[in-house]
Order: structure tokens, then C-alpha cells, then sequence
């Protein structure tokens, strides 16, 4: 799918909003929508179609953007938003919508100024989001290429000895970052998590000098980006035999997750799956120890909607990739999170990241 057949998706959105043009200032929607990865770009995204739509940045972009960019009218300008708020009146547009979910209260009053008075600025907050919630194929193999390099690095580290006594949480991170760039991703999705010993137990502990040993539990939070897509997978292993408590607390997180993943069918809802993952937890009696949600979208954001929490609205369909990742964490002790990245099928879901979930010992 290319971003002109994004764009005209979301024309049909802007009929329905009842404004003519769509300013887009959120960076990641102007890249959703036009393949620009630079830093600094906006959209006036017209109803009529390409023609009568500007994209502007820049001049440290100019070059860039013509190669990315190629398809549409380019704005050369450092006013940006501004810039394509002034053009607004010789589009012909009267009502304009902006992000008003992203725009400050600053920015709105220097684009009504720059709008001028025929143009009205129109609140139409999360209509691109409403877009981004279910992937297409193009995102789909994004995704799944950074959830491929995030399994083979783990299984590379550990087939190379990399999860051992007396290393450190920052060394098995940059480890683990490394093997994750040498197999093609521009970096890691968030800074590696890995978190030993008591340390697991803090759900996002960040990797310290301190040598694991052992006995411990390690946790590893980690994902790997490519094409601006990320992945997110946690797997918690064992340094040495497990332990009684630790072989049943991570048997208990598994058996939350199975449930997690089985109720991820299009329809459900969002609240119902974060439920029905947590009366297992809750069942053995640790549901005050699982302190976050069950689950979120991934995409060009690691977070990002649908939420999959006691909090979270809506259900899930055909094509939105969510994460599963229960966690149980016990402070002083440590901590079992199992965390996958799937996409939701007609069906059964199909899980992205294919890393063993069974308890690993290692050495
Ligand atoms: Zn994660
Ligand atoms: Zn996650």
C-alpha cells in the first residue's frame, strides 16, 4: 500500500470531519502519510486530491524530501505549519482541521493569525490515528522484518554465551543492540531493558553496572527498528537451575499470556482481553503485583493505540498488531514478564516474535 493511497483514505475521513484540508503537524503522521523520515515537516492535505495538497520543511530537507517526497507539492519554508496555514486561503479552503490533539494552545493561536480571517481552523483531533490503529501490508512486513532481527539476535546472544554469571546488565544490552544493528536495524525500538536478581522485579529497570549471578531471573525487554517500525518481545530466563518460586511464577505468567493471546480476536473488547490475562494472575493470588496493562499497539510508535488495559477503549480488528506481556514482579525478589508482538486475524492470531517462551536455564 503507498502513502497515496493513505492519503486518500483519509480524504474520505476529512468529508466526514466536514473541513476541507487537513493540516497535519504530528511528525509521525506526516511520515504515515508521505514517507518523509526527516525531523522538521508538515501537510496541508487537501480533499481535492494530490494536486491541491502542500508538503513543507525545510531547507536542511530539500534534498531529502525531493527523493521521498517526490510525489507531491513541495514547500521549501521554514514558517512550516504556519507557512501552509498562509497558503490555506489560496487553496480554497475555508474550514481547515488541525491535530488538536498534538497542537499546543500557542500554536493554535499563531495558525489562526497565519490562517487569516477567511480560513476557520476546525478541531479534528486522532483523525490519522483512527488510520494508523490497523496496519496494512506494507507495515505488516515492516513490522514483522524488525520482530525477525530482534529473535535472531537473542538467539545469536545466547548460542554465543551471552547470558552468563558475572556479566553485566550493560554489557548484555550493548550486546544485544549490536547483534540487533549488524542484522540491518537502524537501532534499537527503546533502550534495551535487562534487568537481573531483584532487578527484575522493577518492571522498567534501567541496565545498571552490576554483575548478574547465578540464580537470577533475567528479564529482557528489547526490540529492534527497521523502516521506522518496531518490535517489542520480552522473554525472562534463568541464570543456573531454577528455583521452585521461579519455575511457578513463570509458569503462572505463561499461563496469563496463553489467555491473553487467545482472546485476541477481532471484536473483542480491549478491556476484556486485559481482564481475562489478569483473573489468572489475580487467581493465584498476585494481582496487585501486576502493575501495568496487558498489552499496546506497535508501529511507527512503540506505544501506541489500541491500549490493552483496565483503561483502554474499543475493540480490537483484523490487522491491528498489539503486544501480550504479562508480568508478575515480586520487589526484593524479581520479576517474570513474557511479552509478544501479534497481529489480530480472523482466527487465530499470528505472533511476530517467535523467540522460545519456555523457561530457558542457562548454564
Ligand atoms: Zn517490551
Ligand atoms: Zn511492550
Amino acid at each position: 500500500m503507498s502513502h497515496a493511497s493513505r492519503r486518500a483514505a483519509l480524504r474520505g475521513l476529512l468529508r466526514t470531519a466536514d473541513v476541507e484540508a487537513l493540516l497535519v503537524t504530528d511528525l509521525v503522521n506526516v511520515r504515515y502519510l508521505t514517507g518523509f523520515t526527516g525531523s522538521q515537516a508538515s501537510l496541508l492535505l487537501h480533499v481535492d486530491g494530490d494536486a491541491a495538497s502542500r508538503f513543507c520543511t525545510d531547507g536542511r530537507y530539500d534534498t531529502q524530501s525531493a527523493e521521498e517526497v517526490g510525489d507531491l507539492e513541495r514547500m521549501i519554508d521554514r514558517g512550516g505549519a504556519l507557512a501552509l496555514a498562509t497558503s490555506a486561503d489560496d487553496l480554497g479552503v475555508t474550514r481547515l482541521g488541525f491535530e488538536s490533539d498534538v497542537v499546543t494552545v500557542d500554536q493554535h493561536e499563531a495558525l489562526v493569525d497565519a490562517a487569516g480571517d477567511t480560513v476557520l481552523l476546525h478541531r479534528t483531533p486522532g483523525l490519522v490515528g483512527r488510520l494508523r490503529l490497523v496496519k496494512d501490508e506494507t507495515e505488516i512486513a515492516a513490522l514483522r522484518a524488525a520482530c525477525a532481527v530482534a529473535d535472531s539476535a537473542l538467539a545469536d546472544l545466547i548460542a554465543a554465551g551471552g547470558l552468563r554469571s558475572g556479566r553485566s546488565e550493560r554489557d548484555v544490552s550493548y550486546d544485544l543492540e549490536t547483534r540487533m544493528r549488524a542484522r540491518g536495524a537502524e537501532g534499537p525500538s527503546f533502550p534495551t531493558i535487562v534487568a537481573a536478581g531483584p532487578h527484575s522485579a522493577v518492571p522498567h529497570h534501567r541496565p545498571t553496572d552490576s554483575s548478574m549471578r547465578r540464580g537470577d531471573l533475567v528479564k529482557i525487554d528489547f526490540g529492534a527498528l527497521v523502516d521506522g517500525y518496531h518490535s517489542d518481545m520480552t522473554r525472562t530466563v534463568v541464570l543456573g537451575r531454577a528455583a521452585g518460586w521461579q519455575r511457578d511464577l513463570h509458569a503462572l505468567v505463561a499461563a496469563a499470556q496463553e489467555v491473553g493471546r487467545a482472546r485476541l480476536t477481532p471484536g473483542a473488547q480491549v478491556v476484556d482481553v486485559d481482564a481475562a490475562a489478569r483473573e489468572v494472575v489475580a487467581g493465584a493470588g498476585y494481582g496487585d503485583e501486576f502493575v501495568h496493562g496487558l498489552g499496546h499497539g506497535v508501529g511507527l510508535q512503540i506505544h501506541e493505540p489500541p491500549l490493552l488495559g483496565p483503561t483502554g477503549t474499543g475493540a480490537l480488528q483484523v490487522g491491528m498488531v498489539v503486544t501480550v506481556e504479562p508480568g508478575v514482579y515480586l520487589p526484593g525478589r524479581g520479576g517474570v514478564r513474557i511479552e509478544d508482538t501479534l497481529i489480530v486475524r480472523n482466527g487465530v492470531p499470528e505472533v511476530l516474535t517467535r523467540s522460545p517462551r519456555e523457561l530457558l536455564e542457562i548454564g
